[in-house]
């Protein structure tokens, strides 16, 4: 068994006037960021104005995409960095920004590596929707990649000795007479002062949690869930535009289509769930959409069901390869069935149609033809072994794919396509990456990716300066 970890954030009595780099949020990108700017001899703070470390990354479930990676080939799946850079452009209807897509396909598996040599593997993998290889990371213990990621993470956060002060809040950057960045206004809530750096990086995430820029940037989603943390509040983004950064693709907000919210949260039931071979059924029992689709389409059909969402089937094989199912079920969110009429009943389905539905469906697992439907991945496993579980799921916000315009270097682009000097940006608060469609493990992929950038990137302009 692991060892226990606990992270203690940084007393606010250590707080420095300067650092070199100031990292604005202690998600994925952030840290990775810090790390490796650290790792290059500057030295890094990191500001979370929220008192729980980690922003949405902690909640991310299914896993982080590569393309070329050596835990592929273990896996006896032979990849290319072309086939995920043209998948991922099909999957954001083809309106990503190419300069950064291009980067990001090609430093995936070096992610992946850097991450192994942190003492973070993730040497499992699996299949999101949108995608033709499975090349969706995740641990070996088959858990949920963000709270892994996040403890992993800030362990090398303890060990590198990197400041990470909670419940500081940046308000404001600082800029000199020629409109380089060169520091951050924060506050506690009842203390508040600047903080000087010779960098700025910007890895305070998404808005999926802030209800006024939603309905600013997509008034028909006024009013529904989020799966985001509270502290998703495109703050990062107004600081930025506050310098005069371009933002981009604000928008494109991405719904996901399986989201558990009978209750007053909302949780994100992950999509390697259907990855491991889960199928979405109507209210009565039958199929309607290839499960694996892009979350935009899978999303549009349980939007034309117009019956409040629509139910996951999977049975106690699926379970096993989905580990998060352990936390749906603790907290109340999964029928169980000791039989298909069992579940059935306590879901009041017609119990031959919802047979005759598992039949079909194990019928072109075992034939690899999904006649019906066109569904080609997540077919490794049928429904046949009891017990039977069901979720109820509809369609919730879930990410942001709008935000900053930055180039391939992270630095974060003025309207006329100029770097302001001093401010990079990493991780959702970006725009461009995803197009009009995020697919599944991009994002854990982004922060790793681009924080990483970020950090050298730093270094270099640092030291030119
Ligand atoms: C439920 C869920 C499941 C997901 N599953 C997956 C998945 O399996 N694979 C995948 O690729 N992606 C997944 N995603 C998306 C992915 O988790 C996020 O997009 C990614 O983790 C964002 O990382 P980040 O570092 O950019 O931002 P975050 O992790 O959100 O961190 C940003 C931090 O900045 C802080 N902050 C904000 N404003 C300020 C301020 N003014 N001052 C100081 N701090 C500030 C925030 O509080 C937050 O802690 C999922 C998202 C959710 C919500």
């Amino acid at each position: 068994m692991a060892e226990k970890f606990h992270f203690q954030p940084t007393s606010l009595t250590k707080l420095r006037k300067h650092y070199d780099v100031i990292v604005i949020g202690s998600g994925a990108a952030g840290m990775t960021a810090a790390i490796q700017a650290h790792e290059l001899g500057l030295k890094p703070v990191i500001l979370e104005k929220m008192d729980k470390l980690g922003g949405n990354t902690n909640r991310a479930s299914s896993g982080m995409n590569a393309a070329e990676t050596n835990v592929q080939l273990k896996h006896h799946v032979v990849d290319s960095f072309q086939e995920f850079y043209d998948e991922t452009l099909k999957g954001g209807g083809g309106q990503n920004n190419t300069e950064l897509l291009k980067y990001f396909s090609e430093h995936a598996a070096l992610a992946i590596d850097w991450l192994a040599d942190h003492d973070i593997q993730l040497d499992e993998i699996t299949i999101t929707g949108g995608m033709s290889k499975m090349r969706t990371h995740r641990p070996h213990s088959l858990a949920a990649i963000g709270g892994f990621l996040v403890t992993e993470l800030l362990r090398q956060v303890q060990k590198a000795h990197i400041p990470l002060f909670a419940g500081l809040k940046v308000t404001e950057l600082t800029t000199d007479e020629e409109g380089k960045v060169t520091g951050v206004r924060a506050t506690t809530g009842k203390q508040s002062g600047p903080l000087t750096a010779d960098a700025v990086i910007l890895a305070a995430g998404g808005f999926g949690a802030n209800q006024d820029m939603l309905t600013k940037y997509r008034p028909d989603l006024k009013g529904m869930k989020t799966t985001n943390q509270p502290g998703a509040t495109g703050d990062g983004i107004k600081l930025a535009q506050s310098l005069g950064a371009k933002l981009v693709d604000m928008d494109q907000v991405q719904v996901h289509p399986t989201v558990q919210q009978d209750t007053p949260h909302a949780y994100l039931i992950g999509e390697a769930v259907r990855g491991e071979g889960a199928i979405l059924v109507n209210k009565h029992g039958d199929r309607f959409v290839n499960e694996l689709d892009t979350r935009k389409n899978v999303t549009a059909a349980i939007d034309e069901l117009n019956e409040n969402g629509a139910y996951l089937i999977f049975d106690q094989g699926i379970r096993d390869r989905a580990k998060a199912v352990e936390f749906y079920d603790s907290i109340g969110l999964v029928h169980t069935g000791q039989s298909l009429d069992d579940l059935a009943s306590q879901l009041g389905f017609d119990a031959e149609t919802l047979k005759q539905t598992v039949s079909d469906w194990n019928t072109a697992v075992a034939d690899q033809n999904d006649s019906a439907f066109g569904r080609t991945t997540g077919m490794d496993r049928d429904i046949s072994t009891a017990p039977f579980f069901a979720i109820h799921i509809a369609p919730a916000v879930h990410y942001t794919m709008g935000g900053i315009a930055i180039n391939h270097k992270t630095e974060v682009l003025n309207e006329d396509g100029q770097a302001i000097k001093g401010l990079y940006a990493a991780g959702e608060i970006v725009g461009g990456l995803h197009g009009n469609n995020r697919i599944g493990g991009n994002s854990i992929a982004e922060t790793v990716i681009f924080g990483r950038q970020a950090g050298e990137q730093v270094f270099n302009y640092i030291n030119e300066k």
